[in-house]
């Protein structure tokens, strides 16, 4: 059977894997990526580690996710904020320069969302929605087995819609985000402001310093009783309710599928959104739209990466 190699290149850590077209793992191996050695330095990590996976007869291809912003069909990667000096750099012509294989470039949050759709909770289904949601929100949209890429790669930021129009202010400069009220960073910056103004938590007797508290903490303190915590973690979830709502209105998929480290705190997650999305998407036959967890866990990001190779162009 032919192998595909996934590479798949955060600004935390990096994660190279040898896989079979049915997404099966052979082999891999995960490093810290050291941002401040620059590109060139951690191309060549790349490279090496990707030399031990690679199988000259049988490698077939290599797929690589990665954040963006990056153009896909030229293969360069453009001034992603986690990954600084990595400036209009032509990362598949560089490593398909070594290895001589087709190599396929996609952002990480489209990756992971074809990682889903072929190994993961969408294999049966033809239109379907990724989410991710831990420190921000991202994902993916497939519409007839195909992603939306939009221009320079721009669609499918699902995290990136506006919910509430004066409320805080996200990472990409607007205000009201999805990402800015139901993120793990945005949930935990939320208490800490509800704090800072004088509201009381079980929470500050089981951190040091507000810096230390985060997402999951809260999600616990809900869990416990405590009002603030329940307050904070409610309405983020109610945001996050009305943000599929939006989108299941808008693409009307068979399925949405929600991954990430959020997904696993509150256990009513899925109960909560399920019955917001059905009060507000009133023209969608909601009940035959599952919204389901992931099911790559914490190898969706080299399975995505593998299924950017496997497709190809074809994505
Ligand atoms: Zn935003």
């Amino acid at each position: 059977m032919d192998k595909i190699i996934g590479i798949d290149i955060g600004g935390t850590k990096i994660a190279i894997g040898r896989a079979d077209s049915r997404g099966n793992l052979e082999d891999s191996v995960r490093f810290p990526t050291d941002v401040s050695r620059g590109y060139r330095s951690i191309l060549e990590e790349i490279i090496e580690k990707t030399s031990k996976l690679f199988e000259r007869d049988s490698v077939k291809a290599i797929g690589i996710g990665c954040g963006g912003p990056l153009d896909s069909k030229k293969g360069r990667i453009l001034s992603p904020p986690n990954l600084p000096g990595w400036d209009d750099v032509p990362l598949v012509d560089d490593i398909k320069g070594v290895f001589n294989v087709p190599v396929y470039l996609e952002n990480d949050a489209n990756a992971a969302a074809l990682g889903e759709f072929y190994f993961g909770a969408g294999k049966d289904v033809s239109n379907m929605v990724y989410m991710t949601l831990s420190t921000g929100i991202g994902g993916g949209i497939i519409l007839n087995n195909k992603l939306i890429h939009g221009v320079r790669d721009s669609g499918g930021e699902v995290g990136h819609q506006t919910i509430l129009p004066d409320g805080p202010l996200c990472n990409c400069g607007n205000r009201g985000c999805l990402e800015a009220l139901s993120s793990g960073t945005g949930i935990a910056k939320i208490f800490r402001e509800k704090l800072a103004s004088g509201r009381e938590s079980i929470v500050t007797s089981w951190v040091k310093e507000p810096e230390e508290i985060s997402a999951k903490i809260i999600a616990d303190a809900a869990k416990a009783g405590d009002s603030l915590s329940k307050e904070v973690w409610d309405s983020a979830i109610y945001y996050l309710g009305i943000g599929i709502s939006n989108i299941v209105t808008i693409v009307s998929p068979e399925m949405v599928v929600l991954g990430g480290s959020l997904t696993k705190y509150g256990e009513s997650l899925f109960v909560n959104v399920r019955k917001i999305v059905k009060e507000r998407a009133r023209l969608v036959p909601v009940d035959e739209i599952k919204i389901v967890p992931a099911q790559l866990g914490d190898n969706v990001g080299i399975l995505g990466a593998v299924a950017v190779g496997l497709l190809g162009d074809e994505r």
